[in-house]
């Protein structure tokens, strides 16, 4: 029995996504730590028991391919490729062999068969000390929720009949549960782990839900039903609060959503600083209504479209034409603005499911962006291919990721000069690198002879210099951007940047006390998610 407090109470955790939010709690329990049957069974019953094990595999390979589709569709966001990889695992023809002899050798029933086999390979994923292996960890937790979902019959997932108004109160939350949130019936979000950079904490941050982690025991602390105030951007939360806390709560999330509505309006204006410093404010997007919201948010253009959800929610890689459409049905509500589209950036932890067999270490550390592309050329051409006829309808720039020696920049642009003179194509179209490694930072000046401009990803930058994978929240402590070495290598790359423009699009430049200083050291243009637009510009209005 929980040791219930009714009186107010307040717990600090990590800000995961800022908002503010009120409504009752939400306990969501994992459905493999729930009690499920527990019987033996006669050696005659296996075949029967096995086929039970192989509907399910079937029934939940399907809903994994249903889950695509749907995310695929309403967000196409790089979470559907989760679910392609996850439906490969449930092929592997050591994971059936283990199932049968489990069942053979033990007797009892497909549930705790099931539980038994996939808790050993969790067990043996968690083992490895490499963090991304590492990672499939969850997703085998994940399969074997799914799968237990799928022998008991409890088919409606709890999360789909979320009461409205909730906040969820989870362990942690997975790519699965992700998939049935709506800004309409969760509130807020309160989880025990999972970093700020989690594929559950993009998501909530890309439908802007109020989140924050690294609450200990959350599960204890809280109860179902419990009323609660969380504030993302501080990583509060208040339990059971008096009628005048509420009161104060209340009044700042009015004038919270009445001061963004404000700046909503005053957001298609430019951002001037007092001086007369124009400051471009652009929007990071990955898909579709990323590109509406920041229109509506007055975005001055599309500073960062990361394009990876387009292979990564695939099965093979577009063809150029289907690149070229794909991309153009995305960016298409930015018609007269100018859009910086990324090439593809994967490795690290997003990660193409065809391209597993090949062998290639695509960690962060190892062969992720340009390198990655350099290795595949073929994936090079297609997209100079698509970019350049875009260029016909749309003001396209086109960026490079996870450059570190100026060569390779040099190779890049021969590959594009050549593709430009193939295609025939007269327009002048941009060709930049994103400073994302330290060696890029502090070598920018070797690289002017082949850049039309720089832009700076703090994300990456961070990880790289402060030694701090950016999906670990146990070194979250390590992993700051606002540190002096970042603003050391941000304003050595502005001084040797000569007459090439740089801009700022890692999450640091959504710091609104960061702006100052970002400003002062002479960046003229940032990129931030759309949400964060309104606020942002009306914050540089008063520097
Ligand atoms: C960055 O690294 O700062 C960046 C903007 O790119 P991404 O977050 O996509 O790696
Ligand atoms: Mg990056």
């Amino acid at each position: 029995m929980k040791n219930k407090k009714l009186s107010e109470y307040s717990i600090k955790g990590v800000s995961i996504s800022p908002g503010l939010a009120m409504g009752r709690a939400y306990i969501y329990t994992d459905v493999l730590l729930r009690d499920h049957e527990f019987y033996t069974i006669k050696s005659s019953e296996k075949k029967e028991e096995f086929r039970r094990i192989e509907q399910a595999l079937l029934d939940v390979t399907k809903d994994l391919a249903l889950s695509a589709e749907r995310i695929e569709r309403e967000l196409n966001s790089q979470i559907a490729g989760i679910f392609f990889s996850q439906a490969e695992i449930l092929k592997d023809p050591e994971l059936l062999k283990e199932l049968k002899t489990e069942l053979e050798v033990n007797l009892v029933n497909a549930e705790q068969i099931v539980k038994r086999v996939f808790r050993k390979w969790e067990l043996r994923f968690r083992q490895i000390q490499n963090e991304i292996i590492s990672c499939k960890a969850d997703d085998i937790v994940d399969l074997s929720r799914r799968l237990i979902r799928a022998l008991t019959g409890i088919n409606v997932h709890t999360l789909e009949r979320l009461p409205s108004g909730s906040i969820i109160i989870a362990k942690r939350l997975l790519p699965s549960d992700t998939v049935f949130l709506s800004r309409k019936s969760a509130k807020g979000i309160v989880t025990e782990s999972g970093g700020p950079a989690s594929h559950a904490a993009l998501l909530t941050r890309e439908i802007g839900i109020p989140a924050m982690g690294k609450v200990n025991g959350v599960l204890d602390l809280i109860h179902q039903g419990d009323f609660l105030l969380i504030d993302g951007a501080e990583g509060k939360l208040i339990v059971n609060p008096k009628e005048k806390t509420k009161k104060v709560f209340n009044s700042k999330l009015k004038s919270r959503s009445a001061e963004f509505r404000k700046n909503q309006k005053k957001s298609w204006g430019p951002a001037v600083c007092r001086n007369g410093t124009v400051v471009e404010v652009m929007a990071n997007v990955s898909c579709r209504k990323d590109v509406e919201f920041s229109i509506e948010n007055g975005a001055d253009g599309i500073g960062l479209f990361r394009i990876e959800n387009i292979y990564l929610s695939r099965k093979l890689p577009p063809s150029a034409t289907e690149l070229h459409d794909e991309i153009a049905k995305v960016i298409a509500p930015a018609q007269n603005k100018p859009v910086t589209v990324r090439l593809l950036d994967i490795g690290g932890d997003k990660k193409l499911t065809y391209l597993n067999s090949v062998g290639v270490d695509d960690s962060f550390l190892g062969r992720r962006g340009i390198r990655f592309l350099l290795e595949y050329p073929e994936l090079l051409y297609t997209q100079f291919n698509a970019l350049i006829r875009l260029s016909e309808k749309f003001n396209i720039k086109i960026l490079v990721p996870m450059v570190t020696f100026w060569h390779e920049m040099k190779i890049v642009r021969e590959i594009f000069e050549e593709i430009v003179q193939l295609t025939n194509c007269k327009r002048k179209i941009l060709l930049g690198a994103m400073i994302e490694t330290p060696a890029a930072a502090l070598c920018v000046s070797d690289f002017l002879p082949y850049v039309d401009f720089f832009s700076i990803g703090t994300n990456d930058l961070t990880q790289y210099t402060m030694a701090a994978g950016r999906e670990n929240h146990t070194v979250i402590d390590y992993f700051l951007d606002n540190h002096p070495a970042i603003f050391k290598l941000i304003d050595s790359t502005m001084k040797n940047a000569g007459q090439v423009p740089v801009s700022l699009c890692g999450e640091l430049a959504s710091e609104i006390n960061m702006l100052n200083l970002i400003i002062s050291i002479g960046i003229k243009s940032i990129s931030v998610a759309p949400s964060f637009i309104p606020d942002i510009k009306e914050a540089i209005r008063s520097i």
